[in-house]
């Protein structure tokens, strides 16, 4: 038997966004897979009140928050607390967590509080024979484990797109609050604001169905013997926009700012994808001006459709690593795509 506890911080408005939510879903779904275990959720935030409305229907036997002004902003200490404090009210034997940057940065300490275990980076849970089993993957994807333990209390930190998002009707389920005295020593980290990196295109979007794969090729001189960045800006900004696309990029463009060239001012470190950026999972991909070297390609381990653009038809596309490669000038091709969007 096993009390499972939802556990989430709010937004600034009160509400639990998606990844909330979608965690919220596993631990909903577990409840239901291991039999005779119990649900409850544990809000943390300046204000939980809507978060607990919007989930009232959710199943939960219990709603405990720990609210306050203190609680607003991600800091160590008071997320600690206020998650210890939440767990042991519960009487928590698994606590499933979205994986945010703010639980990831402090749940690991609760469960050293708690003399628990803490698994991050969960990309599955299943029930095997009435016991939770998870799943995570190591060595930049490319070993997966299936994990169980038998310590309690079990902290799971579940990754984004696992489950859907859980939606229900809202409602005004009652709150218990769940008091935490917080010592001076806790509030020291003050929050003073958000830096984030200069763009000035929102280009990050994990649920678009395309990732749109941007290579050094862009910036080269054409076969007029010119580089033409306004022209290749123009095109793959108009692309993203019409597309609402995800916007990935080899590390040689990324890189390319860093040697203080002038390069396309909206791509960052954020954007590089592959064995030292990221493994999106977009259901499709669109490389263009990109040679789909094996560091590369191997951050498409999650894109079912793989599709390329390349002058070179030797290129790495060409060698099984895509289903489709058009070998093309990308320039012309995004100038035609974008057009046809246009219409
Ligand atoms: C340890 C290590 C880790 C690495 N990690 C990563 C990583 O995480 N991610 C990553 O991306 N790389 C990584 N790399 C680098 C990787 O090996 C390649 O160097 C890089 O991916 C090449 O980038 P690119 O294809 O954009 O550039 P290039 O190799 O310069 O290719 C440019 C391509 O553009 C094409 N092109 C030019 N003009 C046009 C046009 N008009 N139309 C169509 N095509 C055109 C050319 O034919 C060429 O194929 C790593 C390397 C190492 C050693």
């Amino acid at each position: 038997m096993e009390t499972i506890l939802f556990l989430a911080h709010t937004e600034s408005d009160g509400t639990l966004a998606r990844p909330a939510l979608e965690a919220l879903a596993g631990a909903k779904w577990l409840a239901g897979a291991l039999p005779g275990s119990t649900l409850a959720a544990g809000f943390i935030g300046e204000s939980t009140q809507p978060a607990a409305g919007q989930t009232t229907s959710c199943g939960a036997s219990r709603f405990l928050s720990v609210t306050g002004p203190e609680f607003g902003q991600s800091r160590y200490a008071t997320d600690a607390a206020a998650a210890e404090a939440l767990c042991r009210t519960a009487g928590a034997t698994i606590v499933i967590v979205p994986a945010t940057a703010r639980w990831a940065r402090s749940l690991a300490g609760v469960a050293q509080r708690l003399d628990g275990r803490i698994d991050s980076h969960v990309t599955g849970i299943s029930a095997v024979g009435g016991k939770l089993v998870v799943s995570r993957w190591y060595y930049r994807q490319r070993m997966e484990a299936v994990l169980d333990r038998t310590k309690r209390p079990w902290l799971i930190l579940l990754e984004t797109s696992v489950f859907p998002a859980w939606s229900g009707e809202p409602g005004s389920a009652p709150v218990e609050a769940v008091a935490v005295d917080l010592p001076d020593s806790a509030k020291r980290t003050r929050f003073v604001g958000i830096r984030a990196p200069k763009t000035d295109e929102q280009t990050i979007r994990p649920d678009a169905n395309l990732l749109f794969v941007t290579g050094a090729g862009w910036t080269k001189k054409q076969s007029d013997g010119q580089v033409h960045l306004a022209d290749a800006a123009e095109l793959i900004l108009g692309f993203l926009r019409k597309t609402q696309s995800y916007l990935g990029s080899s590390k040689s463009l990324v890189d390319l700012s860093g040697e203080g060239q002038v390069v396309l001012p909206f791509l960052t470190h954020l954007n590089q994808v592959g064995q030292t950026g990221s493994t999106p999972r977009h259901p499709k991909g669109l490389a263009t001006c990109c040679h789909g070297e094996e560091p590369h390609v191997v951050g498409w381990r999650f894109i079912n459709e793989r599709r390329a653009v390349n002058l070179d038809p030797n290129c790495g596309w060409a060698r099984g690593k895509a289903d489709v490669l058009y070998v093309a000038d990308a320039f012309d091709v995004i100038k035609k795509v974008n057009a046809l969007l246009a219409e």
